[in-house]
């Protein structure tokens, strides 16, 4: 039995399997957190970290960052009350869709992704003078105060790795920001390695000493948004 990779315990059961692309993929779920794990996707992903989907970005135009991204992301900060200053993060960027639509609220946005770090320096630069895309974190240079995981948890093999690389960049109140997609047959792909439940969002939560906790299930996607606080210390 190996241990789950976000609680570390070793309970877990078949849960179920499915077949996507002629390849059998078979589900776990922890006994203890109740998170969903692909099992042979999670042994593929252990080369990286990340399991990334390689994806054909296309920058948004400023048209569909003001009538898409910017009414989303200013409906997350009324819903969840985000203390809106400082230094937004938003790990696992895409397109930089988020990030962008950020950049009249922070003072200071960075977006991070691998795959798409170069092509949204060349592309967004005259866009917005306070957004930053980076291909690490050591390249941040302030303390953050929001981190937003926009549908990147369910690709992430290992959480103690992502929670240890970002912590240090935290400011002493930080809050965290995150949807997934819940375990649905529409939303198991090969490069989806995790599902959560409530439960086991509220255990992701607590490796960062979370407080005001909150999730919200939206019906219609079948996504959840988990929003907490955290204090460095
Ligand atoms: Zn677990």
């Amino acid at each position: 039995m190996t241990k789950c990779t976000l609680c570390g315990s070793k309970k877990n059961t078949q849960f179920d399997e499915h077949y996507i692309n002629n390849r059998y993929f078979d589900f776990t779920i922890c006994m203890n957190c109740s998170l969903i794990r692909c099992e042979e996707e999670f042994l593929v992903s252990q080369k990286s970290h990340i399991n990334q989907q390689r994806c054909e970005y296309t920058v948004p135009s400023i048209e569909v960052i003001e009538a898409t991204y910017k009414p989303m992301i200013f409906e997350l900060i009324k819903e969840f009350d985000v203390k809106a200053r400082g230094a937004l993060l938003d790990f696992g960027c895409g397109n930089g869709g988020i990030a962008m639509a950020s950049c009249s609220i922070f003072e200071k946005v960075y977006g991070l992704e691998l795959d798409t770090s170069h092509f949204l320096r060349n592309n967004t630069n005259s866009m917005f003078n306070n957004f930053s895309p980076v291909e690490t974190l050591e390249d941040l240079n302030t303390k953050v105060d929001v981190v937003v995981f926009w549908h990147v948890l369910e690709h992430i093999s290992n959480f103690d790795e992502i929670v240890e690389y970002v912590k240090p960049h935290l400011s002493d109140n930080f809050s965290i920001l995150a949807q997934i997609p819940l375990y649905r047959e529409k939303h198991v792909f090969e490069s989806h390695i995790h599902f959560f439940s409530k439960t086991s969002l509220k255990f992701f939560a607590k490796k960062f000493s979370a407080k005001n906790v909150r999730i919200l299930i939206d019906h219609t996607n079948d996504f959840a948004t988990l929003y907490f606080e955290g204090c460095r210390n």
